[in-house]
């Protein structure tokens, strides 16, 4: 997935947009969930034009119109693009239901779009206000050509155009628009529910992150820290990438679990090549116990197959029984070149690729095991000394914060200034 890939000509019929069509993905399919999530997604887009005040929405089945009114139209577009079930979201030109001003229309859009020589076009109307005098047909033949009398160089082609002119005649004006720009697509954040995510300071938990959240998951992060064996940058590094997911949701719940006093309870036990399966298990039964007293249900990791010792399958197994809740791993058959690239679209690997210590990497034995065994790890856990007082413990001990793309850990970030306004999306 590439949401960055604008369509064949990219892009450029937004420099003659007034207006920016929103198409919504494919929760559109789901009968009686439909109205909920256009509400949702309605509310979500009205949140991210409100820095430009004169910006009017105007909301249809399955579509919404946005009347930029001067607004710029690019990095509004490319927020909007980016916005969960968002499907796709074309630049419109907007003109008077009147012959002559919508040939007008056409001509300047078609200039914007400036097609290279040979393109094929069509323009494709349609007569949505019957009271026009023309019909589809004839519209499509009284647009096209005066068209193809200024861009001689164009060639039509009624069954795949390279450039298809959409004109959509209604009685309050007539839209046109011949380009499908991308969007991230999904369900509208929150309309699937809430999940904890286990987020460490790698490049793969934040991106987990993200896709669960374009499933429409509501999602809080949890995160282990082994103070004082863990810095105070490597907790800042952690609000900072919770903070740019949250560039998504608006804010988003972390959860910071102080997990040195589980941790230690696993050493000088002789299990050293145990290590990770035991606390990984420990911070699902951590995670577990958190996401019931919030309302989750379900974990999320960044987990892919047979990227280390603890992601094999047997490892997989033996640490997800840790838990009865579904534990999703949005990354599991993924390249970790594709991860990358994602983290890189999603705006959080910059921030993963600087240096940190995770509290797994200080205890882990040099050859940890790739075949741990079930019954081995519940006994081993089954016969630690005040294991279960240490679980609760921790946590007990867990402090919540929110974090909003604007917080106040970093007071610069406080100028007041969009998100869209700071390219942050
Ligand atoms: P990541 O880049 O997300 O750290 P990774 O490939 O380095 O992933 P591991 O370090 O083995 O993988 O961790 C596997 C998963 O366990 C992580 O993706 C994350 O969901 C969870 N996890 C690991 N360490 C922590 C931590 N300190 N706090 C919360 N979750 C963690
Ligand atoms: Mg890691």
């Amino acid at each position: 997935m590439n949401i960055h890939s604008p369509g064949q000509v990219p892009g450029r019929s937004l420099q003659e947009a007034d207006t920016l069509l929103l198409r919504f993905g494919e929760f559109t399919l789901k009968g009686k969930n439909r109205v909920r999530f256009e509400k949702v997604i309605y509310r979500q887009v009205r949140e991210m034009v409100k820095p430009y005040p004169q910006v009017k929405l105007l909301r249809e089945f399955g579509r919404i119109y946005v009347a930029l009114n001067g607004a710029p139209a690019e990095p509004l577009a490319e927020a909007l693009r980016k916005l969960f079930g968002i499907a796709s979201v074309s630049p419109v030109r907007t003109a008077d239901s009147e012959l002559q001003a919508i040939i007008e229309a056409a001509r300047s859009f078609m200039e914007a779009l400036a097609p290279e020589p040979g393109t094929t076009f069509k323009v494709n109307a349609r007569r949505v206000d019957k009271a026009f005098p023309h019909g589809s047909q004839e519209l499509n033949r009284l647009v096209s050509g005066p068209i193809l009398q200024q861009f001689g160089h164009l060639r039509v082609d009624v069954h795949h155009p390279q450039v298809e002119l959409r004109v959509e005649v209604r009685e309050n004006g007539t839209y046109l628009f011949c380009e499908n720009l991308p969007g991230v697509g999904g369900f509208p954040l929150g309309t699937n529910g809430k999940a904890l995510l286990l987020l460490s300071g790698g490049i793969d938990s934040p991106v987990a992150g993200w896709s669960a959240m374009r499933r429409g998951l509501e999602v809080e992060c949890v995160h282990f820290y082994s103070y004082p064996y863990t810095s105070r940058e490597a907790r800042q590094k952690v609000i900072d990438l919770t903070r740019r997911l949250s560039r998504y949701a608006g804010s988003v719940t972390l959860h910071l679990v102080p997990f040195t006093e589980v941790q230690t309870a696993f050493t000088g036990i002789g299990q050293d090549n145990l290590m990770v399966t035991l606390m990984r298990r420990a911070m699902l039964r951590i995670s577990t116990r958190l996401a019931e007293r919030e309302g989750a249900l379900a974990l999320v990791t960044g987990e892919s197959l047979g990227q280390v010792a603890s992601q094999t399958l047997p490892s997989m197994n033996v640490i997800g029984r840790a838990t009865d809740l579904p534990l999703l791993r949005p990354l599991v058959t993924m390249d970790k070149n594709e991860i990358i690239a994602l983290a890189q679209e999603i705006g959080t690997y910059e921030t993963s690729i600087l240096p940190f210590e995770d509290c797994c990497t200080l205890f882990v034995p040099k050859s940890p095991t790739t075949n741990p065994n079930l019954r081995i790890v519940e006994r081993i856990e089954a016969t630690l000394p005040g294991y279960e007082e240490r679980l609760a413990a921790a946590v007990g001990r867990t402090e919540t914060l929110c974090i909003t793309p604007f917080g106040n850990e970093r007071p610069a970030d406080e100028a007041g200034e969009s998100a869209i306004d700071e390219g942050w999306f």
